[in-house]
């Protein structure tokens, strides 16, 4: 069953047609999607010791980061926050224009207009306990309520300019209720929706935690991320996301999921197929090519050449700087 969100907003920017362009298992900057953390500091530049040669940056930084990377290539670019701007139990300040993540997607608009912006949505950034939605006593998630947060901070991003909206935290409704927000806002045809459709609960998640200052204050996100040894909630949950309007799907992690990987691109063959290569996965390749086990390049593109094999056609990585030099390499 297909939504009733129409398609142009799965194709409105050159980047977005490129993904549409089906299987294959070359690596094209196009592929490439690179995370960045955004701070509150606009001149900010801090390493982040778990994921060595990965900075958490404000603005001004990013900007003149960006410079050469767009100059090689690099097409888009998925943004976090990471704010120590005063936080609630709602998230609330996830839709104030102080969100550092505001500023980013300007920044980038202004100077590199053509680079596709995606963001990511959620509310573990901006919430006391960490955790992505608004909890009830109980300490279950309120969905309601989260969704209605949810969908502020996703509609600050896209007046700011944001190209694709990607929220993450794999609740049900969410997909739909961003897709409304953005039929109300006349905004259906210039706005993607890239779900985090298919999230495992998995370690590999551990460096993104100290990158991000996401670790929840207390408890795990095993009530809303997937099991790991589930098939069946791995493809309802791509059918869902597919249901309520999704532009494009995703796997996350990468490496140790590719059967669902390739099993959701075969059930799901007309949208576009992102795999998030996360942290962990990152600094399992640094450390084991630091470690002299395998040759950093080599092993970075088997394993993205297995990505696109298993049915990717973009992927979420770390290594993008260090990609999109190996590709001119070529
Ligand atoms: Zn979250």
């Amino acid at each position: 069953m297909a939504s009733s969100y129409g398609l142009h907003s799965g194709y409105f920017h050159p980047t977005l047609r490129k993904w549409q362009g089906g299987a294959g298992t070359t690596i094209a900057p196009h592929n490439l999607m690179l995370p960045i953390f955004v701070v509150d500091d606009e001149d900010g530049i801090e390493p982040i010791s778990s994921m060595p040669g990965v900075l958490r940056m404000g603005i001004n930084t990013m900007a003149v980061f960006l410079e050469p990377l767009v100059a090689k290539g690099l097409e888009a670019v998925l943004l976090f926050s990471v704010t120590n701007i005063l936080k609630d139990d709602t998230g609330e300040i996830g839709a104030k224009p102080s969100n550092p993540t505001v500023g980013a997607i300007k920044r980038i608009k202004r100077d590199y207009p053509d680079l596709l912006v995606a963001v990511d949505v959620c509310l573990c950034p901006y919430t006391i306990s960490g955790h992505c939605g608004v909890l009830k006593d109980d300490g279950f998630i309120d969905n309601g309520r989260s969704l209605i947060q949810i969908v502020k901070i996703a509609k600050s991003f896209v007046l700011a300019g944001a190209d694709v909206i990607a929220p993450s935290d794999m609740m049900d409704g969410r997909i739909k209720a961003i897709k409304d927000m953005l039929q109300t806002l006349g905004c259906m045809n210039r706005v993607s929706v890239m779900s985090y459709s298919v999230k495992f609960a998995s370690a590999f998640y551990g460096p993104f935690r100290e990158a991000a200052h996401s670790a929840p204050a207390f408890g795990d996100r095993k009530r809303y991320q997937l099991p790991l040894a589930s098939r069946g909630l791995a493809m309802r949950a791509a059918k869902r996301d597919e249901v309520e309007g999704a532009d494009m799907l995703m796997v996350k992690p990468g490496l140790a999921y590719l059967d669902i990987v390739r099993e959701v691109k075969d059930r799901h063959p007309e949208l576009p197929m992102a795999i998030y290569q996360v942290s962990g996965e990152y600094a399992m390749l640094h450390h084991g090519a630091a470690a002299g086990a395998f040759d950093l390049k080599a092993i970075v593109m088997e394993t993205l050449t297995a990505m696109r094999r298993s049915g990717a056609d973009i992927i979420i990585t770390y290594f993008t700087p260090q990609l999109l030099d190996w590709l001119m390499e070529k």
